[in-house]
């Protein structure tokens, strides 16, 4: 079982690294995004994993950098937001990446377009990107709308050098260079870790996983169902949670 495995590697490691996103992984989704809070049951686990000595947790969010600050800002906790376009190291938050989107109004019109088709969908605006979800939509429908709204994005896809992430009931586009997978890399290049756990549960994570798939010391989660970069699985948040409370108890 990869649990005990990773319980024992965590154990001896001398310098840790837990790379964590948040929605879908840590916390489960609902309907509307800014509902999202976190529980006191998850606020304590991740305060404790926190302090605990040679291990230096990061939150890896694709929410913007204020909305994860709402959510977590009150944990001593690192954090990178938006997929890495800005970062927060030692309560500091720093960009990463500046952009002009002057690419965001073409899409946003075609975004607008099947929104106005497909009833319950909504786009979300962030600084370097634009989501559309169809997670309150029915499944059928909002299926076919993903796919006819990446039919419509592709040619401003290609000629801004964009890229479309065809997640989980969530269409999101954003320029090539942002990225959990460059975010990860940066990470790793600035220490010496013999310990990376890295959980996610959607399309921007597999970035992260697919950066550490070389990586010896790296033991990746995908959370739910489907292909994936990572090594191991687990079926939802209550079981990631119930890992990470494991690993808090360690001495
Ligand atoms: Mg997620």
């Amino acid at each position: 079982m990869f649990k005990e495995n990773l319980l024992d590697k965590y154990k001896s490691a001398k310098n840790k690294l837990i790379l964590l996103d948040y929605d879908g992984t840590l916390s489960h989704y609902t309907a509307f995004p800014e509902k999202a809070r976190p529980t006191p049951q998850l606020l304590t686990i991740l305060s404790k994993l926190i302090h605990k000595s040679h291990t230096k947790v990061i939150i890896i969010s694709g929410r913007e950098h204020f909305d994860i600050q709402k959510i977590l800002g009150q944990l001593p906790v690192d954090m990178v937001a938006g997929h890495g376009e800005i970062s927060r190291v030692n309560g500091v938050w720093t960009e990463q990446f500046v952009n002009h989107a002057s690419w965001k109004n073409m899409l946003r019109s075609f975004m607008n377009r099947i929104t106005l088709s497909c009833p319950n969908s909504f786009i979300e605006e962030k600084q370097n990107s634009l989501t559309w979800h169809y997670r309150n939509v029915s499944s059928g429908s909002g299926y076919y709308y993903s796919r006819k709204l990446i039919r419509l994005m592709e040619p401003v896809i290609h000629s801004f050098n964009l890229k479309i992430l065809d997640g989980n009931k969530v269409v999101e586009v954003m320029p090539n260079e942002i990225g959990k997978g460059k975010a990860v890399k940066k990470i790793i290049e600035q220490n010496d870790y013999d310990f990376i756990l890295s959980i996610g549960d959607d399309k921007t994570d597999e970035e992260m996983f697919e950066t550490l798939l070389s990586n010896t010391e790296a033991i990746t989660i995908k959370v739910g169902k489907g292909s994936t970069f990572a090594k191991y699985k687990l079926k939802n948040v209550d079981e990631v949670l119930m890992l990470l409370e494991q690993l808090s108890a360690y001495d």
